[in-house]
């Protein structure tokens, strides 16, 4: 099943060049970059995207983290794209992720771990309109399409 999720490129990301490297793994698995913006995230953003940690202890820390400088936000699409995303991302602390993965790759931190993706449809829907208004996504029918999965798979 196509799926879109939201993908982050957090601060540390832009901050120790590594934008170009994560963006060409979602590309090189075949994945559809449908909207991409450098952006701030403000402390409402924050509060709003961040919504099921805003109680905790250590949001005020999170919060410090992802408004320190600039991200990139995309919408990703591609089959099965939310788990698929999320399983390229890797667990959260970058210690504990697995080699191979975003997070086990480069990451060796629990808070600046380089990437957020949506956890889950109703997630991706609601952060896809935190992030994104309509017209600044951009579907598209990718010519390699046919080459990347059968047509009874997607
Ligand atoms: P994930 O991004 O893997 O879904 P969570 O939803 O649990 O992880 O947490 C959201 C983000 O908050 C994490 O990606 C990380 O940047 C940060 N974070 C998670 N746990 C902590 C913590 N204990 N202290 C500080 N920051 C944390
Ligand atoms: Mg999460």
């Amino acid at each position: 099943m196509t799926e879109r999720t939201l993908v982050l490129l957090k601060p540390d990301s832009i901050q120790r060049r590594l934008a170009g490297r994560i963006i060409s793994r979602f590309e090189d698995k075949g994945l559809n970059l449908v909207a991409m913006k450098m952006m701030r995230v403000t402390p409402e953003l924050a509060k709003r995207h961040y919504a099921e940690h805003a109680a905790k202890a250590w949001y005020p820390s999170l919060e410090g983290f992802i408004t320190s400088g600039p991200i990139v936000a995309m919408l990703i699409e591609g089959p099965e794209a939310i788990r698929v995303i999320r399983e390229m991302v890797g667990a959260t602390n970058g210690r504990d992720a697995a080699a191979g993965t975003i997070r086990g790759t480069f990451g060796s931190s629990r808070q600046l771990n380089l990437v957020h993706a949506s956890d889950g449809p109703v997630a991706a829907k609601r952060e896809a309109d935190i992030f994104f208004r309509p017209e600044e996504i951009n579907g598209f029918e990718p010519t390699l399409r046919p080459w990347v999965a059968a047509n009874d798979e997607v």
